[in-house]
């Protein structure tokens, strides 16, 4: 946990039902307020996480996110609202001015950032633990490999359609997001909340499972946290727990077996380049192959798409997105890295 410090006492009696509660208690609130938590993405889930930790005391909240709010995230982001859409605010900072109303004792540390293998280890310096509140696995992945590298705690969770997964991952302790998948789903192979939709009920669900993990692992009370994946389908009313506590012995995690980091080391993951004088900047992913075929068929209602063997050309909005079999896009419509991260992230998956 952070070292004490100077930060104003809270006052204890707004927590008074929490406090009640015998395995958290007032020693276990005061934890609470001495820790500092990173939510790693303010959409869906981040909104939510950041929403329940602000509330439930916890000392200080950092958000990072890369994105604007928009009128299509209302239906699940439960932070922002349509005046958010109208004043075009980044959703770190529209997150911050309503959590600081909710509770002014936390300090919330709002920062628009595109997390990446250059500025994680700074976005995490200090932090006690990390949830999930991103929408691709390129991020969780790098995540991961900082957790494990500096043994921090974080609680992996995504949602889609109307299922949802999450797990904790204790470094040294439990399996990591690589023992349970070995790989990052490579470009355009996974669908997307903007390719198969997302009902709003289901991050609920989800981001609750990964806030009480954030307690438990932030309050001290580590014997509480779950050794489970825990898959929940809102839609057939079915919740699945996955016993994984034998995952880490069982497979040859390169993560924690061998201490590699490839995605720390920015040896994985997407590359960017700002094409100069085209408004347009270009992702690559190395080593990628990607589906024209079954990208087309995922696209399908989400905008003008064209495709002939050598590339897909996706229109939407005022975007052109040119993708091609290595997996490589051409995004037209910005100069913007972090915005054609984000639109990359929404139509292709990654
Ligand atoms: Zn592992």
């Amino acid at each position: 946990m952070s070292a004490p410090d100077p930060h104003p006492p809270q006052d204890l009696d707004r927590y008074v039902r929490q406090i009640r509660y015998p395995p958290l208690g007032a020693e276990g609130q005061a934890r609470l307020a001495q820790s500092r938590v990173l939510v790693c993405g303010c959409g869906a889930l981040g909104s939510m996480l950041a929403n329940t930790l602000v509330r439930a005391g916890v000392g200080r909240v950092r958000i990072v996110d890369r994105d604007f709010v928009e009128l299509g995230n209302l239906q699940r982001q439960f932070l922002f609202d349509e005046q958010d859409v109208a004043d075009q605010l980044p959703k770190a900072i529209a997150a911050a001015l309503k959590l600081r109303k909710m509770n002014s004792a936390v300090e919330v540390e709002p920062i628009v950032a595109d997390v990446g293998h250059r500025n994680v280890e700074q976005l995490c310096d200090g932090v006690d633990a990390i949830v999930d509140g991103t929408d691709n696995f390129e991020t969780r992945f790098l995540v991961n490999d900082l957790a494990v590298k500096r043994s921090i705690p974080w609680v992996y969770g995504g949602c889609l359609g109307a299922e949802g997964q999450t797990m904790t991952i204790l470094p040294g302790e439990t399996p990591c997001l690589r023992c349970l998948m070995q790989e990052c789903p490579p470009p355009g192979t996974m669908p997307t909340c903007d390719t198969a939709g997302i009902l709003g009920p289901i991050v609920g669900v989800i981001a609750s499972i990964e806030a009480i993990e954030a307690i438990k692992i932030l309050s001290g009370r580590r014997q509480a946290i779950s050794r489970h994946l825990t898959v929940v389908e809102l839609w057939d009313a079915c919740i699945r727990q996955v016993n994984v506590a034998s995952l880490r012995e069982q497979v040859d995690c390169p993560t924690c077996k061998r201490h590699e980091f490839p995605w720390l080391d920015g040896r994985q993951g997407s590359q960017t380049a700002v094409l100069c004088g085209r408004n347009a900047v270009q992702l690559s992913h190395p080593g990628a192959s990607v589906s024209l075929e079954h990208l087309a068929r995922q696209l399908e209602g989400v905008g003008e798409v064209r495709r002939n063997p050598f590339l897909l050309r996706l229109k939407v909005d005022q975007y052109e997105l040119t993708v091609f079999p290595d997996g490589r896009a051409i995004v037209g419509g910005t100069h913007d890295v972090a915005t054609a991260r984000t639109l990359y992230a929404k139509y292709i998956g990654h």
